[in-house]
């Protein structure tokens, strides 16, 4: 929606300040606000901004482009805010970012991301050929020549990140050793748009969008499956907006995992003795509303032998965000290592020593706040640690 459709929302803030702390814990809930410590760039302070732009006395300038794009699109602080006012507000600054697109006040930082859209249909850059390099090793079907019941999209991020092919790899073999029917598409593959419509290009979000589709929709496939929250949560809630029938079910890793735990059809045969604590990423859960996943992961590990879950202070709808979350870690990596670093000292507080969450959006962002700020924490996704212990 545009700035203009949105306008009972900007009124309807109070300024009451509730977004900014987690409710009955009185814990920080916004990562931009806490950072920065300026008004401006908590949630009140941006749905300001927001009516300012829109009555004319604010221009998109530097100093209110930088505060809108610091926002990792979190959604805390619609939760909190959802408890006595219900304000959309990164709707708001979603529209904020759009608006800015549309008018040319175009975020340098954000430019490579855009042009390797439209060169090569990823986020990072990297030759459109390479994307299916991390199942090279890996025996799978072609989801783009042959049938499949289920094609596992692995995304951008888990394409071109050798650092984190562990965990599509993972996946895959959990699926192989429970004789799933998988085919993965390769260099056929591409975005998911979701990122592109979080950073304000709702033109390369929307094409990305019919292009995926149509594109599952013709193959036949029952089950589109990722290891990725951000693609899940795109396919799940921003997908149907486009109008277009899908004919497939959007799957994240950690429900077909707990579905297959739940039918008898995995069984764990090491025991693993760890303690660990469980990071929700947001957009597994506050980005999907009531559909948010919470219980599937905790089921998982805790049904894994030695494994001992403990959770953190702010943990489901109330979970701190990783940081790298709405085009942030590509534009704003000081704000992306800060945000995860604070979670990191949360998780290490319940004295786990490691943590598991399920999104490479997340586990990137995680480990290299660990280069960054030495905290002695080991970071895994999720089906690392099944793979492990099958
Ligand atoms: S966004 Fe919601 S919680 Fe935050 S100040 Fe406005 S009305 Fe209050
Ligand atoms: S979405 Fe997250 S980072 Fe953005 S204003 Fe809300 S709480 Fe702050």
């Amino acid at each position: 929606m545009s700035l203009s459709d949105l306008k009972e929302w900007l009124y309807g803030c109070t300024h009451c300040g509730t977004c900014k702390e987690v409710l009955n814990i009185f814990a920080p809930a916004c990562p931009s606000g806490e950072m920065y410590r300026l008004e401006s760039y908590y949630p009140s302070g941006k749905m300001l901004i927001a009516r300012g732009v829109t009555s004319g006395a604010l221009t998109l300038d530097d100093e209110v482009l930088e505060r809108i794009y610091a926002c990792t699109g979190c959604l805390s602080c619609e939760q909190q805010c959802g408890v006595y006012h219900h304000q959309h507000i990164f709707e708001v600054v979603q529209a904020l970012r759009t608006e800015a697109v549309t008018h040319g006040y175009l975020n340098p930082a954000y430019m490579i991301m855009v042009d390797s859209l439209k060169k090569d249909d990823n986020v990072f850059g990297k030759p459109k050929a390479e994307r299916g390099d991390w199942a090279k090793e890996i025996e799978i079907k072609d989801a783009s020549q042959e049938n499949v019941e289920i094609i596992y999209h692995a995304g951008c991020m888990l394409s071109f990140d050798p650092e984190l092919w562990n965990i599509p790899q993972s996946a895959i073999n959990i699926m192989k050793a429970t004789g799933a029917d998988v085919g993965i598409m390769g260099m056929e593959e591409s975005c998911c748009g979701g990122r592109a419509y979080e950073i304000g290009y709702i033109g390369e979000f929307t094409k990305y969008a019919e292009h995926c589709i149509e594109t599952f929709n013709s193959l036949g496939a029952s089950t589109v499956l990722t290891s990725c929250s951000d693609g899940y949560s795109t396919f799940k809630k921003l997908y149907p907006n486009t109008g277009i029938e899908m004919k497939f079910e959007p799957l994240h890793m950690v429900e077909y995992i707990d579905r297959l735990i739940s039918d008898g059809k995995l069984k764990f045969t090491k025991k693993l003795p760890m303690k660990v604590t469980y990071h929700d990423p947001c957009h597994l859960g506050r980005h999907l509303g009531d559909g948010g996943v919470y219980d599937a992961p905790r089921k998982i590990l805790q049904s894994i032998p030695g494994i001992e879950l403990v959770e953190m202070v702010r943990s489901r709808e109330n979970a701190w965000c990783c940081g790298a979350g709405a085009g942030v870690s590509q534009a704003n990596p000081e704000l992306a290592l800060w945000t995860a670093n604070e979670r990191l000292k949360e998780a290490r507080a319940t004295g786990a020593s490691a943590l598991v969450t399920a999104c490479p959006w997340c586990v990137r962002n995680f480990r290299d706040t660990v280069k960054e700020y030495g905290e002695d924490i080991k970071i895994y996704d999720i089906s690392e640690i099944v793979k492990k212990a099958l």
